[in-house]
């Protein structure tokens, strides 16, 4: 077999992306004003189905911005999945509130909806489903479960753009929703994020945080401690040319799983990635559990495909296990579903730019390591 060399997840800058930034650069705006911010900010949102988007220099910052818009500082608790990237906890943390955390649901990976109502206490603010490689939590009881204990919900999409829950785009089924637009997330500006939400007064804060807390009555007068997170006009010239071919995107990634799904469905020890029937999975990362049964463990399986050039991922460690977290006696309980999930997960190839043959290429190495295995 040839060897090819393929990436776990590379961006496609194919579109508008060069024109809109030589835009910038020609027209002088490369900084937090100018038109393609507003545009992009418009464009994302209306996607969305959110009256309002505030796009920030990072997920991660547009996390932090969404929970001091919502007032949640200080003694505070958030409960979310013990099973995602830091960067969901650690803007709990820096809001000065505690992260709690709750297992997985054994078929979606996400949040297990049914565990959170035990976690909840005088302290808790909001919750913050996190919409685990694409595949969206099943949201009703989430939000049943945040009216009924008056809770905020923000929701962490950033890997789940255009992700469908019932028929409705998620992000916009809480109060704030936040995105990424890392280099690897489906729509991308090289760094950068958005907050977005229907409601008018959150959307104020949102603003008002992002740019230094500056008062509106007067220039340089200050009531709140706010933030730089502003993105700048270079950055969105690349989200919005990246918002002209977001359907293209979405369509490459399910294309691109349905194939991996049907070869990989008939190799002994694969699960292959969910799709609830309520959920349209956008498949970030293309991602499969190796079973006991499949000859191999997981880390030898990626080193023997990282020889075969295919570069891959293990699952998130989950945050229960970080000794960061454990240094500030943030524990709390047992999380069996999501240490399994850790141990047996692993991210393949998913950039939308994948071609065919290195789906099958991928599938063939898969196949044979198995059975040199066996
Ligand atoms: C990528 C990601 C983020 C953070 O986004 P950045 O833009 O890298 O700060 C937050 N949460 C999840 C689940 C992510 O995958």
């Amino acid at each position: 077999m040839k060897k090819l060399q393929i990436p776990v997840c590379e961006p496609t800058l194919a579109g508008r992306e060069l024109q809109y930034v030589t835009d910038c650069i020609k027209s002088n705006w490369i900084s937090s004003k100018g038109n393609y911010l507003a545009k992009f900010e418009e464009k994302f949102s209306r996607f969305c189905n959110a009256n309002h988007g505030i796009a920030t220099s990072s997920g991660t910052t547009a996390l932090h911005l969404a929970l001091v818009a919502l007032g949640i500082g200080k003694n505070d608790e958030v409960i979310m999945p013990t099973l995602t990237m830091i960067a969901s906890a650690n803007p709990v943390i820096f809001a000065g509130a505690t992260p709690v955390f709750v297992d997985s649901e054994p078929y979606t990976w996400n949040i297990d909806v049914n565990a959170i109502e035990e976690k909840i206490t005088d302290k808790t603010k909001a919750i913050m489903p996190v919409h685990i490689y694409g595949h969206p939590v099943d949201m009703d009881p989430l939000l049943k479960l945040a009216k009924k204990h008056n809770l905020f919900v923000v929701e962490d999409a950033a890997e789940a753009h255009g992700a469908e829950y019932k028929g409705k785009v998620v992000g916009c089924l809480g109060d704030i929703g936040c995105f990424s637009f890392y280099t690897n997330k489906i729509v991308t500006t090289g760094e950068g994020g958005m907050a977005i939400t229907n409601n008018d007064e959150t959307a104020e804060k949102l603003e008002l945080f992002r740019d230094l807390a500056h008062s509106k009555e007067k220039r340089y007068l200050h009531y709140d401690i706010g933030y730089n997170y502003r993105m700048t006009n270079l950055q969105a010239a690349i989200g919005l040319a990246q918002m002209e071919k977001i359907e293209t995107y979405i369509h490459a990634r399910r294309k691109n799983a349905k194939l991996y799904t049907s070869i990989l469905n008939d190799v002994k020890g694969i699960t292959p990635p969910p799709e609830a029937e309520w959920a349209k999975n956008i498949y970030w990362l293309y991602s499969i559990l190796i079973q006991d049964d499949f000859g191999t463990g997981r880390d030898e399986l990626a080193n023997e495909l990282a020889k075969r050039g295919i570069e891959t991922r293990p699952f998130f460690i989950p945050m229960h296990k970080q000794p960061v977290f454990k240094k500030m006696g943030i524990i709390n309980g047992k999380f069996p579903i999501a240490d399994e999930l850790c141990a047996k997960g692993i991210c393949l190839p998913s950039s939308s730019s994948l071609e065919e043959k290195q789906i099958k290429y991928v599938c063939d190495s898969i196949k044979e390591i198995q059975k040199i295995a066996n």
